[in-house]
């Protein structure tokens, strides 16, 4: 996938036009990602290091922003996480989006607020 390598390992934030390990997945500019803070190159040297980084970053820190100002309004969590690199991701994320979203409760969209509509004190 060649828009995988302008992606965050860790959280799957394009970082375009960017590239955080270089061309070849071999040079780390060591930028640090607005998103999950990780500095590329050093936190993210390696699967386990990255699956440790998103754990934290999601289940502790409910996916605090290192540069809030960059946080898009609507942001949508879940498909930046489902969109990291394939060798990055692991089943445990589905888990983890799920922590999160019941931390943080995001506005009702959708079904979801037509089924609340529906079901007051839901
Ligand atoms: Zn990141």
């Amino acid at each position: 996938m060649t828009e995988d390598k302008f992606k965050c390992r860790v959280c799957g934030l394009s970082q375009f036009p960017d590239l955080p390990w270089g061309e070849d997945g071999q040079q780390p500019s060591f930028n640090i990602c607005d998103c999950c803070g990780v500095e590329f190159g050093y936190g993210d040297d390696g699967l386990q290091a990255c699956l440790r980084l998103r754990r934290h970053w999601i289940e502790v820190e409910y996916c605090h922003w290192s540069s809030p100002k960059d946080r898009p309004a609507d942001w949508d969590m879940p498909a930046q996480v489902r969109g990291i690199p394939a060798r990055y991701k692991a089943p445990r994320d589905e888990e983890s989006i799920r922590i999160y979203q019941e931390a943080s409760e995001p506005p009702l969209s959708g079904l979801a607020a037509l089924d609340a509509i529906e079901k007051p004190g839901r």
